[in-house]
């Protein structure tokens, strides 16, 4: 199963991408998540990278999508893959459908996360993760069990990311609206756009992504 999830800054890819690797054992390939590993590093890429993303502006598409294209071409894409925050521009989708269509792989489903930006603006202000397993936590909406400590894998280090403060995230709005909403049309076009209430607690927008899954699946038979 290859699935795309679209949705603003902070509504909820990450978090639902994680979940749906555990269910239906499918890899989260995460182009945020890349660039960060790149930028920690120091590599070539992660330094033409970091101001860009600092900015909350997006990196060149030739640079993403030679990276995802070389990322799908791995053994652990076999099974099927959840891109969360790629494509994010007209250009980045259509480059999805051709290196697809090289390798003989068809998309089941692009599943959109709608969510309000004004919550949006209250889940990056209160987004941090483990630093040791990358598990997601929210002050408000998802704090650890135990304060301070990651439910996951007891670790006691968290990271909140440099682009998650307000001046920042203005712009990545901003570069969703611009550029991003406009593939909305094109997945649409093509009967593939899947839209889920992202506004409800976590639990209920897992339980609506897994129906629109198997609407998507049995149509594609
Ligand atoms: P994205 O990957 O789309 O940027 P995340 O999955 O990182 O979004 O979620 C942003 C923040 O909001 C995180 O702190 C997460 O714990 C929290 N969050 C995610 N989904 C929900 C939800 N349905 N309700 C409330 N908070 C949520
Ligand atoms: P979020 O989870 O808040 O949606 P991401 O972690 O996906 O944010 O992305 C963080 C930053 O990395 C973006 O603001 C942008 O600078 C860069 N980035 C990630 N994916 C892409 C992409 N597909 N195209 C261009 N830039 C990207
Ligand atoms: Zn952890």
């Amino acid at each position: 199963m290859n699935i795309i999830l679209l949705g603003p800054p902070g509504a909820g890819k990450g978090t639902q991408a994680k979940r749906l690797e555990e269910r239906y054992g499918v890899v989260q390939l995460s182009t945020g998540d890349m660039l960060r590993a790149a930028v920690a590093a120091g590599t070539p890429l992660g330094r033409e990278a970091k101001a860009v993303m600092d900015r909350g502006d997006l990196v060149p598409d030739a640079v993403i999508i030679a990276m995802i294209d070389e990322r799908i071409g791995r053994d652990d894409c076999a099974q099927g893959f959840i891109l969360d925050g790629f494509p994010r521009t007209v250009a980045q989708a259509e480059a999805l459908d051709a290196m697809l269509a090289r390798r003989g792989l068809e998309l089941d489903a692009v599943i959109e996360l709608a969510v309000d930006e004004s919550e949006l603006t209250q889940r990056i202000a209160g987004r941090f993760t483990c630093a040791r397993c990358g598990a997601g936590y929210h002050d408000r909406f998802k704090p650890t069990a135990v304060d301070g400590v990651c439910d996951r894998c007891g670790g006691t280090e968290f990271v909140r990311r440099a682009d998650d403060r307000a001046e920042t995230v203005h712009t990545r709005l901003a570069a969703y609206r611009s550029q991003t909403a406009p593939i909305l049309p094109y997945y649409r076009s093509h009967g593939l756009l899947h839209t889920v209430d992202g506004m409800a607690p976590m639990d209920e927008v897992a339980a609506a992504i897994d129906r629109e899954l198997a609407v998507a699946t049995a149509a594609g038979d």
